[in-house]
């Protein structure tokens, strides 16, 4: 059962990588970062969305201080109003803080251009209120294949460089996953690739992330990876 799971997530992130490939080489104006100039060398971005939470975030926090890695958040903004201490602890330890959505609700976001710039905007606002300054790195709730070729473009346009994921931890895929199983799921998916865009979560029923991010840690530095942050 959790090896099905486990190749049903890999099937999609599959899928994910050839779309985030489509945008990175046809689309250069649409694309997020480019890798293509240091190919050789590997590098993994851990990239956490959804957050925070008072359950799950400070034990991210924990593991990256003690491993002294960077990561990205990709906020929620609704989330974040309660818990600024939370995108406080994660800006002054050097993390970026970068914008996913204010209500996460796919129905109004996607709606039309001014209800996805809008909710961007108010995740900024909350943002801003904590770093001094609004984030142009975002993340499409659901991945940039979920908006329109028009919503994708807008939000481009205006300024923003948004980032999918070509690996993960399958949290959100595996229901009650054990950490172990959120690690394999995080080996097998990143097998082969040099630039590892790692998607995870630090949503409220996350529990076990933080100790598989542990595990994925210590993996990626045993195969000579070197982390950054989007920024
Ligand atoms: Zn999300």
């Amino acid at each position: 059962m959790n090896r099905k799971l486990i190749a049903i997530c890999a099937f999609t992130l599959t899928l994910v990588f050839a779309v985030w490939q489509f945008a990175h080489f046809n689309t250069e104006a649409k694309s997020c970062f480019s890798f293509a100039d240091n190919a050789e060398t590997k590098v993994v971005y851990l990239t956490f969305d959804d957050g925070p939470t008072d359950r799950v975030t400070p034990k991210i926090l924990d593991v990256l201080d003690e491993e002294d890695v960077k990561a990205t958040f990709f906020i929620i903004g609704r989330n974040a109003e309660r818990r600024k201490y939370l995108i406080n602890r994660e800006f002054r330890s050097g993390h970026t803080v970068a914008v996913h959505s204010y209500t996460h609700r796919y129905d109004e976001i996607y709606r039309d251009k001014q209800s996805l710039l809008k909710d961007i905007a108010d995740c900024n606002a909350v943002i801003r209120s904590v770093t001094g300054k609004n984030s142009n790195i975002y993340r499409f709730p659901g991945g940039s294949f979920n908006a329109t070729p028009e919503l994708v473009d807008c939000v481009v346009q205006s300024g923003f460089r948004y980032v999918d994921w070509n690996a993960g931890l399958c949290d959100a895929e595996i229901p009650n996953a054990t950490a172990e199983m959120l690690y394999r799921a995080a080996v097998a998916t990143s097998e082969g690739i040099n630039h590892v865009v790692m998607l995870a979560h630090d949503s409220t029923d996350k529990i076990n992330t933080p100790a598989a991010l542990k595990m994925v840690i210590k993996y990626f530095k045993d195969k000579g990876f070197a982390f950054d942050v989007f920024r």
